[in-house]
């Protein structure tokens, strides 16, 4: 049998209700079907009541609900889930809840891996294969609170979502924006802007247009208060260097009066840790409305950094402070299951052969020691 072709968790609320004016239906209906899917988690079509018999057996010729489907979950001893999901085409990607008191963080891919070879991140190592399609991004969203609603504890609601996982969101830009829409959308999950956060290393076109079309919270991975270090750890910056993307954040903050940026400072170290690290970092970040969350950087195997000592990252911390900038440093959660930042590495092809080549270089090293 042939599959149906449209997967409609792929479709937003626009193209949805232009999917039901070319059935030559109302486009209310997309109301409808969004808070079907999304409110009451239904996939049968047979169960939404509201619409009429003749409609409701086009969808099911026409269409299909498809999420992405688990094959491994791991819960870390704070808390902590991540899960490998596995995509039609065979490759994995991973996803991860973090709960906290009173709030609880989905982290999303955006991507089958990653094409920006950040030297320190997992993810980066393992290559890249393919953006996913909007039903693959949006199907980790839906999937999320089917397992969450079914949990025992109390700490199980989703109410935040961050674009950190696999991925480089804003090269996957329309794809993302469809989950965008969805997240904010009344009739589907209903998110405020400040809830709801990309993470880029920083494509400066994209966040452009981002604040045009979808002003999001934006979190930026800095990493590096100048080019010369910077181009080492973040190769994009050779495109967008340091100050075209400090450019970039203030455009998109202007006329946002309460909108900040968020930058993530991955602490390295000997490396990006130094008092005069920070002091170039609070002139990089002058007159910017800006927080900094510090992340202590965490493990990759077979990769050089370390993480810098916690008197480090506090007197880093509280030089920042100092200067009048918000800084926090990132709890590190669920790192026992390696679900902490940079450690999502997914189960794909890599059609870039960086890890064929990471992995013959391990070896040698390994058979050098
Ligand atoms: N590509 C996007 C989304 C990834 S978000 C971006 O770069 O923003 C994941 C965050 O974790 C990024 O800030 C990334 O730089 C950071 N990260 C990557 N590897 C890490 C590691 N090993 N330890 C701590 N943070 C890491």
């Amino acid at each position: 049998m042939l599959k149906p072709p449209i997967n409609l968790f792929g479709l937003d609320h626009l193209a949805l209700r232009r999917f039901f004016e070319d059935l030559g239906e109302r486009p209310y209906r997309a109301n409808q079907v969004l808070q079907w899917i999304h409110q009451q988690g239904e996939t049968d079509f047979d169960s939404m009541t509201n619409l009429s018999k003749t409609l409701r057996a086009k969808l099911r010729e026409t269409t299909c609900l498809e999420a992405p489907s688990v094959v491994n979950e791991q819960v870390s001893a704070d808390g902590t889930r991540k899960w490998l999901l596995r995509l039609d085409d065979g490759n994995g990607i991973e996803m991860v809840f973090i709960p906290e008191p009173g709030r609880g963080t989905l982290c999303i891919s955006s991507q089958v891996g990653c094409a920006l070879n950040c030297t320190f991140c997992s993810t980066a190592l393992h290559g890249y294969n393919r953006n996913l399609t909007s039903a693959e991004i949006i199907g980790q969203i839906w999937l999320a609170h089917r397992i969450l609603e079914t949990a025992e504890k109390d700490d199980r609601v989703i109410t935040n979502v961050v674009f950190m996982g696999m991925g480089e969101p804003l090269l996957n830009f329309d794809n993302v924006l469809s989950t965008l829409n969805i997240l904010l959308n009344d009739f589907a999950y209903g998110l405020s802007r400040r809830r709801v956060t990309v993470s880029t290393a920083g494509v400066v076109p994209k966040i452009d247009e981002l604040k045009l079309v979808c002003p999001i919270s934006l979190a930026i991975s800095l990493h590096a208060p100048n080019d010369e270090l910077r181009n080492k750890l973040v190769p994009l910056n050779r495109k967008y260097p340091v100050a075209s993307l400090i450019d970039a954040c203030r455009r998109y903050v202007s006329g946002e009066s309460r909108s900040r940026i968020t930058f993530e400072y991955v602490m390295l170290a000997g490396v990006n840790d130094s008092e005069s690290s920070a002091r170039e970092l609070i002139r990089v970040l002058c007159g910017v409305p800006a927080k900094v969350n510090l992340i202590p950087y965490n493990s990759v195997p077979g990769v050089n950094f370390r993480r810098s000592d916690t008197a480090t990252i506090d007197r880093f911390r509280d030089q920042l402070l100092a200067a009048g900038i918000m800084t926090i440093t990132r709890k590190t959660r669920g790192e026992d299951i390696d679900a902490a930042c940079g450690q999502l590495a997914g189960k794909f092809r890599d059609r870039t052969h960086r890890s064929t080549r990471w992995q013959r270089y391990q070896h040698t090293a390994e058979s050098m020691a």
